[in-house]
């Protein structure tokens, strides 16, 4: 990456308080708005890409340029894992599928970002849907120009287009949105979810057990096909989608899971619509004991059998069985 050093740029006049759960996203765009400036300029000082957000290798350049808290920046800027292009570390938790964030494609909830004044860390995950304050959906479209947002606007409530944002309507977002929501938000606050968030809303209490990205992987597993027998092509991995798409894709998980409490053969009849890929990729790159055991007991539920692999964890599997 060839960006200039710290030392050949000047820190801007005003260097802002992050908020505690800000994203690194707002808090730049709020930094580089209260100069005039905008995110195209912040990704040429910094030698990035069109539409490139900054991670953790940027950290010096940052914290000199908007003379932001080393501390802060290097806990909330992402950085990729090196065993795999598509696998990001942020906030503390290692996530397996680029499409488990939105760096790219921000979300908001509207009367939360005219509150406040910033953009949530927990918006930038993709399974995040809903704001659990004003119960309903995020939006990640301008309802004036219907273009999706960037984080290149000129303020955090307002679209590139020039107008605040503003919400489409009250579009309320259901139970499972809100569970999945409220334990992603529970794992950045590096506390387990209970298992009364699922099983009040009917769904299975063993997804507390999981780690975050054990979490969005069986969630991904289970409600990304929405046609028996789909194919589910690798890309799904990348493929971004609209926040009211994960929300269906949540919706979708969250009424198969509820199956699973019901018979061994009615969890079979649901391995048309639930992907084997997705849910052996959540075996392959199983974060924790639970992870493992979890993804294994789904998957030979639906599907029979798992084929054996290798795990670093896989030595601690008969610590559970
Ligand atoms: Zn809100
Ligand atoms: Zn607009």
């Amino acid at each position: 990456m060839a960006y200039a050093p710290a030392h050949t740029f000047d820190s801007l006049p005003m260097g802002l308080d992050p908020e505690p759960d800000e994203s690194v996203g707002s808090y730049c765009l709020r930094s580089l708005s209260a100069h005039g400036l905008g995110m195209h300029w912040l990704r040429k000082t910094l030698g990035l890409t069109y539409s490139a957000h900054p991670t953790q290798e940027h950290w010096v350049e940052l914290a000199h340029l908007l003379q932001a808290s080393p501390d802060w920046l290097r806990a909330r800027l992402p950085s990729k894992l090196e065993s795999s292009s598509s696998s990001w570390s942020y906030c503390g938790h290692d996530l397996r599928a680029n499409c488990f964030l939105r760096f790219r494609h921000p979300q908001v909830c509207v009367s939360c970002v005219h509150l406040r004044g910033c953009c949530l860390a927990l918006w930038d995950f993709s399974f995040v849907t809903a704001c659990p304050f004003h119960k309903r959906l995020l939006i990640d479209h301008c309802s004036h120009c219907g273009k999706s947002l960037g984080w290149d606007r000129p303020a955090v409530d307002v679209c590139r287009c020039g107008r605040v944002l503003t919400s489409r309507g009250n579009i309320s977002s259901s139970a499972a949105c809100h569970a999945v929501g409220a334990a992603i938000a529970a794992h950045l606050r590096n506390e387990r979810p209970t298992a009364s968030l699922f099983s009040d809303v009917g769904m299975p209490s063993f997804l507390a057990e999981l780690s975050l990205g054990g979490l969005m992987g069986v969630v991904l597993a289970f409600g990304e096909i929405s046609k028996p027998n789909e194919w589910v092509a690798p890309s799904a991995i990348v493929r971004g989608h609209t926040t009211e798409q994960w929300a269906a894709i949540i919706d979708r998980a969250g009424d198969r899971l509820r199956q699973l409490d019901e018979s061994h053969q009615q969890a079979a009849d649901l391995s048309p619509v639930v992907s084997a890929t997705l849910l052996r990729r959540v075996l392959r790159y199983s974060l924790s004991v639970s992870d493992l055991q979890v993804a294994r007991l789904l998957y030979s539920r639906l599907f029979g059998p798992p084929f054996r692999r290798s795990s670093p964890i896989e030595g601690q599997l008969e610590l559970f069985e």
